[in-house]
Order: C-alpha cells, then structure tokens, then sequence
C-alpha cells in the first residue's frame, strides 16, 4: 500500500447520484496492485451525503460522525490496533478491501444497515457481514466492538482453519485493550462477571470440551452462548498474563494439521500434563481478577 492512500480523507464534492449517494471518483497513481484494487475498490463505493471516508488499510473507515471525529477513530482506534495486532499475530492482509461504516447513533444504524445493506441488526453494536465486506458497528456504543471485529478477517487470513473457541477468544480479548510497550494488552472486562458466576457454581467446562466445540456448537447453544465467550476470552487472556499468548497462536497455526483443536498444542505451550489440575489453578487465577475488575 502506498504511502499516498495513508489516512487520506476523501472530500466528498463529488456529484450527487439518483439515489442520493455520492460516488467517489478521484484519481490515483496505481503503481501496485493493491493500490489498484484499493482504487478500483473507492470508485464502486457509494458513501451517503454527511459521510467522510478515512483510508486506512487495509479498510476504509467511513462515518456520519464530524469528519474529524471518523478521523480520530481511524487512527486512534483502526490504525492503532491493526499496527498491534499485525506486529503480534498476522504477517498478512486480508486480500479483499473492508469497509468499516461508524453509524453515529442507533438511529443512524439500524437506518442505513436497512438502507445501505438491507440487513435488521440483531445485535446493538455492530456485525461483520461477509457479503458486503464490511463491519456495520453502531460506535456510540463504544470502539470495544470495533477492534473485537477488526481481529476475524485477520484470523481469517492468516489461519482459515481457526475455530470457534480461538477466533472468538482472541478477539473478544482484545474488545477491551490498552498498549503496553508497544503492544497490545487485553484487559479485564464485563466478561468478568458471568464467567466468575460459572467458576462459582462449578458450571465451567473442561479445556478439552471448551477446544473440541464445533462452530456450531460454539455459536449454537444457546444456554452456553456467553459462557463459551467468556471462558475462551479468559483462557486466552490468561495466556496473555504468563507471557505465553503469542507463542501459543503462533504454535497453533503451524501445527493446526495435527491439532485442529489446539487442546495438545495448549497443554505443551502451558507446560500442564495434568489438564483437570490446570483448570483448578486457572479458576483461582480468575477469580483472583475481582480485585482488577472493582
Ligand atoms: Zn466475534
């Protein structure tokens, strides 16, 4: 990507459209192909009246907020956790352009996810549609959703085999995050509290169930719906807390062949032979959090 495209805002005087959206037409030196693509990418999109358009790749952030707002975002939100995580985790881009559209208010989102994509949200913060290459996120809810979602085309990229668990854990880590050195560092968060009330009741399932849950299972089951959320965030966030997170994805991917689910990968990484003994002192390291969390 050239440097030219780097958090360019786009000036939206081009011409009005029948449907009152505005087409982008600037020019471009094209001088590699995804600047190519990012071109030709910009030359389709159609961005309502009021929107600013941020690049910043691999997306372009667009927003009806003040345009200086959309700026902030894409910078203090967008680039600073791309930089993060591509450092820690993906040497790769996604291939496609994504749109990242920041609806100022509820109104304004569940508006123009009807409008602009024909889609009723059944979430109040914000989703990926793979079909329009875009994250439709409501951001007055807060930047939290907006890097969790940011992390799944990067999974999708670099590790297409990732399951559920993993895919999840790692970017609802991240929903909540603040850089330490350079890095990026999840924190705790309101996943806390549902998963301490599991620890409690003895209702936590084992390591190996939590990795052998199939997508389905992870994203079907209703009653285990935030459990299964909240166990793979803190499994990972615990990972984080003893140095060993990056080691761990890094370690998954190249074996993923043998070790689709990651269960032995993580018993080697952890160093735990006796996994029943680990999740004991994994419940008391969580548990522990309640002080950070107050
Ligand atoms: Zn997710």
């Amino acid at each position: 990507m050239s440097r030219s495209f780097t958090n360019l805002v786009l000036h939206l005087g081009a011409a009005m459209l029948a449907s009152g959206t505005m087409a982008l037409s600037a020019e471009f030196a094209t001088n590699s192909t995804s600047d190519t693509t990012l071109a030709k990418h910009l030359a389709r999109l159609r961005v309502p009246e009021g929107f600013a358009a941020v690049v910043q790749p691999p997306f372009v952030v667009l927003g009806d907020e003040p345009p200086d707002q959309v700026r902030t975002r894409a910078t203090n939100t967008v680039k600073w956790a791309v930089d993060r995580l591509k450092r820690e985790y993906f040497p790769r881009d996604p291939a496609e352009i994504i749109d990242i559209w920041l609806f100022r208010d509820q109104t304004s989102y569940t508006n123009h996810a009807q409008v602009l994509f024909h889609d009723t949200p059944t979430t109040p913060f914000g989703y990926y549609s793979a079909e329009h290459h875009a994250l439709i996120m409501n951001i007055a809810t807060g930047g939290g959703t907006l890097v969790h979602e940011i992390v799944h085309p990067f999974l999708r990229t670099n590790f297409p085999e990732c399951p559920a668990w993993f895919n999840e854990g790692l970017a609802s880590l991240y929903e909540q995050s603040a850089d330490q050195q350079g890095h990026i560092r999840g924190l705790v968060n309101w996943r806390f509290k549902g998963l301490e009330r599991a620890i409690k009741d003895g209702k936590t399932i084992s390591f190996q169930q939590l990795t052998a849950t199939s997508d389905s299972e992870f994203y079907g089951s209703a009653g285990n719906y935030s459990q299964y959320y909240g166990q793979a965030r803190y499994l990972c966030y615990y990972l984080q807390e003893k140095g060993l997170l990056k080691k761990f994805y890094h370690e998954f991917v190249a074996g993923a062949k043998t070790d689709p689910t990651g269960f032995r990968t993580l018993q080697r990484v952890l160093g735990e032979t006796d996994m029943a003994a680990f999740q004991k002192k994994w419940e008391k390291f969580i548990l522990g959090l309640r002080k950070s969390e107050e």
